[in-house]
């Protein structure tokens, strides 16, 4: 049998995305799990099959507040955060207090539980980048007060709280620069590329391709993404680590992939690009190769055929909502 960790991890954003992912991850590996969610963006379904097992806990709480939770913590994971551009154009301020006073509460809450705390944050920092790839030298080029500002300033100022925290405090902190991530689990009615085509795709309606598509973005597999978060947490590195995938593609080829896969009929339409929308997207992982030994194992093709069964198996109802949660 395999040997098991010992360690009570906080996974903040626990209903989410990546959240429930890590949850998952970190219970395979012989952790307690403690999971913490405002449910705003997250989705109890995405970790319904863990609230039998008992090494996992769940506090419904915005991390914003004050975060309390009793007993021993080795481990902070802070993934709360709403993560796709419509999100945070109809919840900026959430967006920006999740990234900013959320992490704050974490830090702290690290620092008095004397745990080790990965922030997770984003290549959104490089904005709309003048660099290509992007490596982690590189400052970014981003607009404060566009429509995109409430998240990238949130985490850059994620970043920076953290680096002072390590400088000042001793604090033991891990930053990861997380790039495009798909997989399970994404929500479907996000408005980002890939459920949105897949979506469209499934209710037989066309695609909508923003702007002329030629903007670039790189799109990583969740289970690399974790396996690259998991051996970071354990590494003996504190400055920022991009994690993503380096195969760039177009957003019109991205479309193009997703009409061959799931066979649709339908076609793509032009609509307008968002402000902002950055035009290229790629990760130089050179740190993580050499730090961690870690790259990307999943190739798109297989990446995408999971991800389409996923949304397969939801429902009519889940396919036709749209979400008003915010309105
Ligand atoms: N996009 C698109 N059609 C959609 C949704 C997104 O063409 O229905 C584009 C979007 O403008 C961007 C890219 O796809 O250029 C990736 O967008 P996403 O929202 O997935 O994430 P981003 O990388 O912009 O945060």
């Amino acid at each position: 049998m395999k040997e098991k960790k010992q360690g009570r991890v906080l996974i903040t954003g626990a209903a989410g995305f990546l959240g429930s992912h890590l949850c998952d991850r970190f219970i395979q590996e012989g952790f307690e799990v403690v999971g913490m969610d405002n449910l705003i963006t997250g989705d109890l379904k995405n970790i319904e099959h863990l609230f039998k097992l008992s090494e996992f806990e769940f506090y419904h709480h915005d991390v914003s507040k004050f975060v309390y939770v009793p007993g021993r913590i080795d481990h902070v994971l802070h993934f709360a955060s709403p993560a796709s551009p419509i999100d945070y154009l109809k919840i900026p301020i959430q967006t920006l207090k999740v990234g900013s006073l959320g992490t704050h509460n974490l830090l702290g809450f690290a620092k008095a539980k004397g745990a080790r705390i990965m922030v997770a944050s984003t290549s959104e920092v490089y904005g709309d980048p003048l660099a290509h790839p992007q490596n982690e030298a590189y400052w970014g080029n981003v607009n404060p007060v566009g429509p995109r500002g409430v998240y990238d300033e949130a985490k850059r100022f994620q970043e920076a709280i953290t680096m002072a925290y390590h400088n000042y405090h001793q604090l033991d902190t891990r930053i990861v620069r997380i790039f495009n991530t798909y997989g399970p689990r994404m929500r479907l009615n996000d408005g980002r590329a890939l459920p949105a085509f897949i979506g469209q795709a499934l209710r037989g309606e066309d695609l909508t391709v923003f702007g002329d598509g030629s903007q670039t973005r790189s799109f990583c597999y969740v289970d690399d993404l974790v396996e690259g978060i998991y051996r970071l947490l354990f590494a003996a590195y504190y400055l920022p680590v991009n994690i993503g995938n380096p195969q760039e593609i177009t957003i019109k080829e991205f479309a193009e992939e997703i009409i061959q896969l799931t066979g649709t009929s339908q076609k793509i339409v032009y609509c307008s690009l968002p402000v902002d929308d950055p035009k290229q997207r790629r990760p130089d992982i050179s740190k993580a190769r050499q730090l961690l030994g870690w790259e990307p194992q999943v190739p798109r093709k297989m990446g995408l055929q999971a991800t389409l069964e996923y949304f397969k198996t939801l429902s009519k109802d889940d396919l036709y909502k749209t979400d008003h949660r915010f309105e």
